[in-house]
């Protein structure tokens, strides 16, 4: 993938789309953040066809769970995805921010042995995590990212760093907290923002020998550093320990019963 000279990233499964409500620019050296919503939709083509509808709502894009991605708005034009936020000693932060969504369905209610989204599809168990959000106290039942999706926001975040060196990525639910939940919990965000913000961005490996944690659901061991590469083991679950090798291109090599390789923004070494 790249971004072209227009803003708008190019690459295998990316649609364009128009926008016609969002033409502001960014003020010159403003843009500086990235935030990370999920949808709370059905689809990623659906939130997409939403977001660039005559609504009050927008995004920069909208990444499928099957890493497919939706562009509605070019990375040097303001869109609508913060609303009323603050963050720091700012406040309404769109005209700072770039807005990337996740198809998710956020929030589920558990309805006999399956989990029910707001809009009323039904989720099963292996698709679904309890855990207590940031800025909650009790657990609730939220909808898992996939690995292709957290794995495609990553190389995505990585392109928006590389060209326009943002200072920070941030949840909704960190610049619009009791209002906004997203990505919430399900999401591992501190784990993502503190792996691509000190990103050894070379292709020489760093050795790392440390234990490390999977902190997704279901995490694929593959036999080199890229989603493209085959499958070497059964999924590891989440909590499970492993020792981690080695790091090269936002991957880390790991050793379990096997060695293989693991998008680093899902294990945890700290
Ligand atoms: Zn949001």
């Amino acid at each position: 993938m790249e971004i072209n000279n227009d803003h708008r990233i190019e690459g295998d499964n990316i649609t364009q789309m128009d926008c016609p409500k969002n033409k502001e620019k960014f003020a010159p050296g403003n843009m500086d953040t990235i935030v990370i919503h999920y949808t709370a939709g059905r689809s990623a083509e659906s939130s997409a066809n939403f977001l660039v509808s005559p609504v009050k709502a927008s995004a920069h894009l909208v990444i499928g769970r099957e890493g497919e991605i939706y562009q509605m708005v070019p990375f040097d034009t303001v869109s609508w995805h913060a609303g009323d936020s603050s963050y720091g000693n700012r406040k309404w932060l769109n005209k700072y921010s770039i807005g990337i969504e996740l198809d998710n369905a956020g929030v589920l209610t558990k309805v006999g042995s399956e989990y029910q989204a707001w809009f009323g599809k039904k989720y099963q168990a292996n698709e679904v995590v309890h855990a207590i959000h940031r800025n909650e106290s009790s657990a609730k039942y939220w909808h898992t990212y996939t690995e292709q999706q957290i794995e495609k926001c990553r190389q995505v975040c990585d392109l928006l760093i590389n060209k326009y060196k943002p200072k920070t990525i941030l949840g909704h639910e960190e610049i619009s907290p009791g209002r906004k939940q997203d990505p919430g919990p399900a999401f591992p965000l501190d784990k993502f923002r503190e792996n691509l913000l000190s990103q050894n961005r070379s292709d020489e490996p760093d050795f790392i020998d440390k234990e490390g944690i999977v902190v997704t659901n279901l995490l694929n061991i593959r036999s080199d550093a890229g989603v493209s590469f085959k499958k070497v083991a059964i999924p590891l679950p989440r909590g499970t320990k492993v020792k981690v090798l080695e790091e090269r291109n936002g991957w880390y090599k790991v050793e379990t019963s096997i060695e293989g390789w693991v998008s680093k923004g899902l294990i945890d070494i700290s």
